[in-house]
């Protein structure tokens, strides 16, 4: 049973590491003329409305991306989509991951979203239907191993879990490992949650030792509410782009002032 809905959370700190960081890859690659894959395990609604009650509830996005807006300029891709939306959906309009994915990506480049929940896979459909993109109600690991290694062989693949089941952090592990076998050339994101009772560290430790190359970027910052158990996120990328590294240690700096 699936209880996780991400309108409580979007716009929050950590969808500014990760969505910024996924903006600055996507930008980075369509630099080339070669069209390329972009594959996601765990999509999600795709367009959110932050002056939605659930959204307003957490206040999350008051103290993530309407505070953060200003570290982004204006030709940074995170803005630039951001500022689409905005223009075409409206001044609460907060684009999850495939919709800036649909912003930054080319018509000749190949979208799949897996999205498993039955409510966000029917608002993923709705959203996401004049970009092209394929959509999976299927298990997000399932579709991306039945993808790997897709054609064109150039593109990402982010993996965004909820984490609502504890198995989660030691099958990631197998699962990340399997998909880079598959597909070695592929950049593989993996986004988790920094949490006080440690829960990630054995997952994150495992993958470290088996992926001594991969960009391992963490960032801090307050708990969305006292005693709240998640204290900062993370992005564990393969084959990261040239470059990433710079873009990242910027967002460190910028999340150090918020504590
Ligand atoms: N990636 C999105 C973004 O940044 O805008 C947010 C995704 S949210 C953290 C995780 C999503 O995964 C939820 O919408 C949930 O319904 C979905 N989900 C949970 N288990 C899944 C599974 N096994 N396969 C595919 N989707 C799943």
């Amino acid at each position: 049973m699936l209880s996780y809905q991400h309108i409580y959370h979007a716009g929050n700190l950590a969808d500014v590491q990760k969505h910024s960081l996924l903006a600055w890859m996507l930008e980075y690659l369509t630099r080339k003329d070669k069209p390329l894959t972009y594959i996601e395990t765990h999509a999600g609604r795709a367009l959110y409305d932050l002056g939605a009650e659930e959204a307003l509830k957490t206040g999350e996005a008051a103290a993530g991306i309407a505070q953060t807006r200003g570290w982004f300029n204006a030709d940074h891709p995170y803005s630039k989509v951001l500022d689409r939306v905005v223009a075409e959906d409206g001044p609460k309009a907060y684009p999850g991951s495939p919709l800036i994915a649909a912003h930054l990506l080319r018509p000749t480049d190949h979208i799949h979203l897996a999205e498993l929940h039955p409510r966000e896979h029917a608002a993923l459909e709705l959203a996401m239907s004049p970009t092209g993109a394929k959509i999976h109600l299927r298990d997000g690991f399932e579709t991306a191993f039945a993808l790997c290694p897709p054609t064109p062989r150039r593109g990402m693949l982010l993996i965004d879990p909820s984490y609502e089941i504890k198995e989660d952090y030691t099958s990631i592990f197998r699962h990340i490992n399997k998909l880079h076998r598959a597909w070695n050339v592929g950049i593989i994101a993996l986004w988790y949650p920094i949490l006080t009772n440690r829960a990630h560290e054995p997952m994150l430790e495992a993958l470290t030792a088996q992926h001594p190359d991969a960009l391992r970027h963490e960032v801090r910052f307050p708990p969305a509410r006292p005693g709240h158990g998640m204290v900062g996120s993370g992005m564990f990328v393969l084959n990261a782009p040239y470059g990433l590294a710079d873009e990242a240690k910027k967002l460190t700096a910028r999340y150090a002032k918020l504590r």
